[in-house]
């Protein structure tokens, strides 16, 4: 009975495993063409100031509206987009698209704010990433010292030497780095003060309810004392309350993103329809 019940088991697993790889391999069929038939699109999720509220940057954050799938979710095709190596060209159109965009604002007359990409893994070993972003700054007009680019710790961290050697080459662009998502990777803090750096991005799900009696509150001020011993910026991400604001601004916690300021929109809806 045992030894039926398991071999059910690993069918049942089997089986799933079958339905997932079949629906990511269709995800991707899709989204190889996505692209092309202008199912991509980037939304802007504004940065602001805690104390004022004014907006310094904006996050591009990317779209996929499929006829059939509807709205899919990054968290769902972004991982296939790396595992296809679809992200390297995908990467490349959301660079020159942002680039393109913080230009427009730019010649729009609106005061300069500092546009964030998000970085794959891929895209940041690829032999071409400093000239792809050399170019798109180039074609574009876009001012290097308002691209940011984001870098998971995680990518950071595969190489820590090449990772290091890529960012000099790319702060010798004049562009910002970011670490996105800090504190859920495995950063060795021994190597932090080693990393040209600019700012760190306090993840998600240390702001998520944060209150003074918060079991994370001892490390969103270790990550702030941190960032203000290295001078690095720090953008808090997702906060959703006017609690967790005012909580983050009391810290030191300059900079932050997320739903109670507003939801990353189509760039028509960055400075109101
Ligand atoms: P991320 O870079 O950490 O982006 C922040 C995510 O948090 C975004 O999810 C954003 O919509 C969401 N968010 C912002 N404010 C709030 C809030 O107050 N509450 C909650 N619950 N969530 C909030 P999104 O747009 O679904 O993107 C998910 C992830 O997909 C991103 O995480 C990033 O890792 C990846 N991604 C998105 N666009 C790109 C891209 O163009 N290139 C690459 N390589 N990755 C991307
Ligand atoms: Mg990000
Ligand atoms: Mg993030
Ligand atoms: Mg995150």
């Amino acid at each position: 009975y045992h030894a039926k019940s398991h071999k059910t088991g690993v069918a049942v697993f089997r089986k799933e495993m079958n339905r997932r790889a079949s629906e990511r391999f269709q995800l991707a069929t899709h989204l190889r063409r996505a692209a092309e038939l202008d199912q991509l699109q980037l939304h802007y999720q504004p940065q602001v100031q805690l104390d004022d509220g004014a907006v310094v940057g904006a996050e591009a954050l990317l779209r996929w509206h499929h006829p059939q799938l509807g709205a899919v979710s990054p968290a769902h095709f972004i991982p296939v987009a790396e595992e296809t190596g679809l992200i390297v060209p995908i990467g490349e159109w959301v660079l020159r698209q942002a680039c393109r965009q913080g230009a427009a604002w730019q010649r729009a007359g609106h005061p300069p704010i500092r546009i964030a990409v998000n970085v794959s893994a891929l895209e940041f070993e690829g032999d071409g990433f400093v000239e792809t972003v050399t170019a798109c700054l180039r074609d574009t007009g876009f001012p290097a010292q308002w691209l940011e680019l984001e870098l998971t710790e995680r990518v950071v961290m595969r190489n820590v030497e090449e990772s290091v050697r890529r960012m000099h080459l790319l702060r010798a662009l004049g562009v910002c780095i970011s670490v996105d998502d800090f504190g859920t990777g495995y950063s060795s803090l021994s190597y932090l003060p080693h990393l040209p750096i600019n700012i760190l991005k306090i993840d998600r799900s240390f702001v998520s309810g944060l209150n003074p009696t918060s079991a994370n509150l001892p490390v969103v001020q270790a990550i702030l004392s941190l960032a203000t011993s290295l001078r690095l910026e720090t953008i808090a991400e997702g906060i959703e309350t006017e609690a967790e604001r005012r909580i983050l601004r009391t810290l030191g916690c300059t900079l932050g993103q997320g739903y109670l300021f507003a939801p990353p929109r189509p760039a028509e809806q960055l400075y109101g329809a």
